[in-house]
């Protein structure tokens, strides 16, 4: 079978946030864009849940901001917390009132903003979504690349993006390798329906809380909170997720006499993996696809969604006739930069920090964390790293 008549000048592969941005950037460029999605429809996961000011400021200037601040929680400050003495020290979005016109974080699920996303390209002409379509190879990567799909279809294009996510099938058709660690805990996610600012006067929504043995994150989303725990890498699936055991974890955090009001909890893997190259022939990878990381500091979907602008882009500008392949490659270079000198570093070291079990090193960063919030200067620095400001601004070529 062949795939429709008229072929795309870009396949992107994966209706995730990551690949409907770069199809919007590329539609918004003039380029026809079709849109191959595995699943029946637009995933419903509780996934990320944080987009940082870089985020808002590229999804503004797409024109689907607005729908995304309705749905979600503006939040301009985040709290590190120790799990035995309490509050260590709060920060301020505000002190970037003049780095970004978004000097604050947005709480809202990555599902909410999949809808927007689509409903917006759907407007532009020349693209198209199809679901129920997973792709399982692509070939003749030099030229025009071929895209087979588990139907037996198939579909051509000048350029494909890979934003399949971590299991990408189309990295794998590029033989790029996934270079890497997977953490020894696997990660509990437990979302509930309790109010956690009753149970823990003066929480922000996003909140670090350390402990050598069990750390936390707590973050709030709109319609609910999500506790984020380590596991032990010893014990079995059913055990980590037995609601016997997540209540008694629960309890831990706040006892409110009875059982928490639990809406879900599952188990995953944690990987630091940054693909070896983010272009092979036509192929370009993005997001997941390209890279993956722990989720502590909220920057997987946000770096993704920063490679679907700037890699979009200036695809765009090489089909459009106004960029070469090596500004491209020079753009999935700094991808590729950010993605392993930035992020990974970042969100590694906030792993590390969580769960510092040498007290003198633990107090000696509790009192950085303190120093730096009540000084303007540090933690704007400290924010503009922080909040992916830094990781644009020092490598955008
Ligand atoms: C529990 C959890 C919490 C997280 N929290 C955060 C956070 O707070 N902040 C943050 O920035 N990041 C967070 N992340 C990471 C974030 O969810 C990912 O970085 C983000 O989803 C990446 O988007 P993506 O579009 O690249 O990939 P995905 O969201 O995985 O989307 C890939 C899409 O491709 C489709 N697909 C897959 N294979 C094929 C195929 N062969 N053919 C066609 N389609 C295919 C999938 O169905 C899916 O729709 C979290 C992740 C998890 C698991």
């Amino acid at each position: 079978m062949s795939g429709p008549t008229a072929s795309p000048q870009v396949i992107v592969v994966g209706a995730g946030p990551v690949g409907l941005t770069c199809a919007l950037v590329l539609a918004r460029g003039g380029v026809s864009v079709t849109v191959l999605e595995a699943g029946p429809d637009l995933a419903a996961e509780s996934r990320a849940s944080t987009f940082h000011p870089p985020s808002l400021e590229m999804l503004a200037d797409l024109g689907v901001l607005d729908g995304l601040l309705e749905l979600g929680i503006t939040s301009t400050t985040f709290q590190y917390r120790d799990r035995r003495t309490g509050p260590i020290a709060e920060l301020d979005l505000g002190v970037l009132s003049e780095d970004t016109p978004f000097p604050f974080r947005v709480q809202c699920e990555q599902s909410k903003l999949t809808p927007i996303l689509l409903a917006a390209l759907r407007e532009l002409p020349g693209t198209q979504v199809v679901f129920g379509q997973q792709v399982t190879d692509v070939s003749d990567l030099d030229e025009r690349p071929v895209v087979r799909t588990a139907s037996g279809e198939t579909f051509t294009a000048d350029w494909v993006v890979g934003a399949d996510g971590a299991s990408s099938a189309v990295r794998k058709a590029t033989g790029a390798q996934f270079e890497g660690i997977t953490y020894p805990e696997r990660f509990l996610v437990v979302s509930t329906r309790e109010d956690l600012e009753a149970a823990l006067p003066g929480i922000a929504a996003v909140n670090y809380v350390f402990d050598p043995e069990e750390w936390l994150v707590l973050l709030r989303t709109p319609e609910h909170w999500r506790i984020l725990f380590p596991t032990d890498p010893a014990s079995a699936d059913a055990l980590e997720t037995d609601p016997v055991r997540v209540q008694e974890r629960l309890r831990g955090v706040a006892d409110l006499g009875r059982d928490w009001d639990l809406l879900h909890a599952s188990l995953y893997n944690v990987h630091q993996r940054v693909a070896d190259r983010f272009r092979t022939g036509h192929v370009v990878l993005v997001g997941d696809a390209a890279h993956v990381n722990n989720p502590l500091g909220g920057m997987g979907m946000n770096s993704g969604l920063h490679d679907a602008v700037l890699s979009g882009w200036s695809l765009a500008d090489l089909i459009g006739g106004t960029a070469s392949l090596e500004d491209l490659d020079a753009v999935l270079a700094a991808r590729r930069e950010v993605a392993t000198s930035y992020v990974k570093a970042v969100t590694h070291d906030n792993w590390e920090r969580l769960r510092e079990s040498d007290e003198a090193a633990r107090i000696a960063y509790h009192d950085q964390l303190r120093a730096l919030a009540a000084d303007t200067s540090s933690s704007r620095d400290y924010l503009l790293r922080t909040s992916m400001i830094d990781s644009l601004r020092e490598r955008t070529p």
